[in-house]
Order: structure tokens, then C-alpha cells, then sequence
């Protein structure tokens, strides 16, 4: 290493890395579209049985409506709709109910990143605009840019929005770097071929993410590490 970094660039997640507390609106929007779109009346208790932390909103939704009975082909011919109807539903409410509040050190450490050169991008399972919104609400607007990264509607597999995040940055994958909190974070980056940084400030505690490079108590911590790999 000759002290620059070119070329890094710090794929970050949203739901407990950037933003802590549940995403209500989010979850009920991909509820209530279901209704719109396949006449599935799923609740709450069908959203949770699919633990969906770390997962595409293209893959809960399928996940989801296999266990309503949903033939596949009928499933895959709604989603484009679905997601449609997703952030519309999602707008709708997103004033009803609690906002997730931005990590601390989130603003900061998206700075110490960029400050060293390390281009920063989003990789998360949301849709698009509900993640620029979600970020917009919790105060983090401005720091990450629409059309780049990847998101929750551009594949169902995770590892394919990461290869997307970087195809669209024009990034090899031996260049990014997940910042998430979950195993499938890790999973996902493993399958794209990056390194990965896990933070503890989502659901999983550090034993549960131990295949990431390095485990942070937060953005800051796993922003230093990115920055020097061989400080950790
Ligand atoms: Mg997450």
C-alpha cells in the first residue's frame, strides 16, 4: 500500500448500518402492495417469517408470496408492478409511522471515507426511492447519488447488486468494500469477490458475523478499517 487508495470504493448498507430502528412503513408498503397487485393478504407475522434482514425487496416479495401459494410464474410476471406499488404504498404511510434515526456517526464517517479518497456508493436490499427517501427523512440526504450503487429491486440475489453496485461505479471487485450488518451482507460480498466490513449496530451481535474481514462497534471504526486495512 503507498498510503493512496485508489480505486476503493465502500459499498454501504442501510437498515442497521446507516439507519437503526425497525422500518415500519417500509414493511408495510411491501405488505400492502401485495393486496394491490396478487390479492395476497399477508400481514406482519408473513413478513417476519421470511427474515427478511439482508434480504432483496425482490426477494422477500417472492419469498413472501411462495408461502401464499403464489405459482412462481405468476409471482415473477407482478413484481415490476409490485415494486411499483411497493413505493407508492410506502409514500403513502411513511409519515405514519416511526422514522429510522441515522447512526451517529453516519454523516462523519461517510466524510472520513471521502476525505481519503475511498468513493462511497449504496448497496442495499431496498427499492431505489424508498432508500433515497429513508435516508432523505433520517437527515443523510445529499450524500449518496440516485443511479448509482444498487438496490433491492435491480436483482433478487444480493451478490448480483453488489456486482451491479459495481459495474455501475466502474469498480473491480477486488476494489469495494461492504459495510453492512448481517451475514448475508457477508455472504453477498463473498459472492461478488469484495472485502467486507460488518457493524454490530443492527441484530446480529459480533459472533454472528465473524466471516466478515473485520467486525466494528460502528461506521466510524469501519470506515478507519477501510481506510487501512492493516490498522484492524
Ligand atoms: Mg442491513
Amino acid at each position: 500500500m503507498d498510503g493512496t487508495l485508489p480505486g476503493v470504493i465502500a459499498l454501504v448498507d442501510i437498515d442497521g448500518t446507516l439507519l437503526h430502528g425497525r422500518p415500519v412503513a417500509h414493511g408495510l408498503g411491501l405488505v400492502l402492495a401485495m393486496r394491490d397487485v396478487y390479492g395476497v393478504h399477508a400481514g406482519e407475522a408473513d413478513l417476519v417469517a421470511v427474515s427478511p434482514g439482508g434480504r432483496t425487496d425482490l426477494e422477500i416479495g417472492l419469498r413472501m408470496l411462495t408461502a401464499a401459494g403464489v405459482p412462481e410464474a405468476d409471482a415473477v410476471a407482478g413484481l415490476a408492478e409490485w415494486c411499483e406499488r411497493t413505493v407508492a404504498r410506502y409514500l403513502e404511510i411513511a409519515g405514519d409511522h416511526p422514522v429510522p434515526s441515522a447512526a451517529a456517526d453516519a454523516r462523519d464517517a461517510m466524510d472520513l471515507l471521502a476525505a481519503a479518497g475511498v468513493r462511497t456508493a449504496l448497496v442495499t436490499g431496498n427499492l431505489e426511492e424508498i432508500a433515497h427517501h429513508k435516508l432523505e427523512l433520517a437527515g443523510l440526504g445529499g450524500i449518496f447519488r440516485r443511479g448509482e450503487g444498487g438496490y433491492g429491486g435491480d436483482a433478487v440475489e444480493r451478490a448480483e447488486v453488489v456486482r451491479i453496485a459495481l459495474a455501475r461505479a466502474g469498480a473491480a471487485p477486488a476494489d469495494g468494500v461492504i459495510i453492512g450488518d448481517t451475514p448475508r451482507d457477508i455472504a453477498a460480498a463473498r459472492g461478488a469477490g469484495c472485502r467486507v466490513v460488518a457493524v454490530t449496530t443492527g441484530a446480529f451481535p459480533a459472533d454472528a458475523l465473524r466471516g466478515a474481514d473485520v467486525v466494528a462497534a460502528n461506521l466510524t471504526q469501519a470506515a478507519r478499517s477501510v481506510i487501512d486495512p492493516e490498522s484492524q
